[in-house]
């Protein structure tokens, strides 16, 4: 998956996301990229978050709805990325680590993060300071 969150200078979100899906899907899977709120959510009072992985764990805990809902009461847009993990972990127990999982947002204010269930998941940012990708925490 691709997902892309922006702001514009008037402070305007959006968001996109393109997938292939899963290697060797079912035929008529549905996976959480089409779904909105499970691999996109933008919320223009609030902030946008992108998700990729294992589509039918992002889908179980409203992937992309509950960052930018963990945003709206405080959170910051990596702690929200957090608990979207924290939430997967805890559904996979001993084989949590084997989940691929990462999550992206931006608030309001153009503050962005991510956190992803493994290591080495990078997110490519380019604003007025930076054009780079940045690997974000795991929890593993
Ligand atoms: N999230 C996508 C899906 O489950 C796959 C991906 O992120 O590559 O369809």
């Amino acid at each position: 998956t691709i997902g892309m969150i922006a702001i514009d200078e008037k402070g305007n979100l959006s968001g996109a996301c393109s997938t292939s899906g899963m290697a060797f899907k079912m035929r008529g899977r549905v996976g959480d990229s089409p779904i909105i709120g499970a691999g996109l959510f933008v919320d223009n009072e609030v902030g946008a978050a992108t998700c990729t992985g294992i589509g039918e764990e992002i889908v179980k805990i409203c992937g992309a709805h509950t960052i930018v809902e963990m945003m709206r009461h405080g959170a910051s847009p990596e702690e929200a990325c957090k608990e979207a993990v924290r939430r997967i972990v805890k559904n996979n127990g001993d084989k949590a680590k084997n989940v691929q999982g990462g999550f992206i947002a931006i608030n309001k204010k153009g503050e962005f993060g991510g956190f992803s269930v493994m290591k080495k998941f990078s997110m490519a940012v380019r604003n007025n300071k930076m054009e780079k990708a940045l690997d974000v925490k795991s929890w593993f």
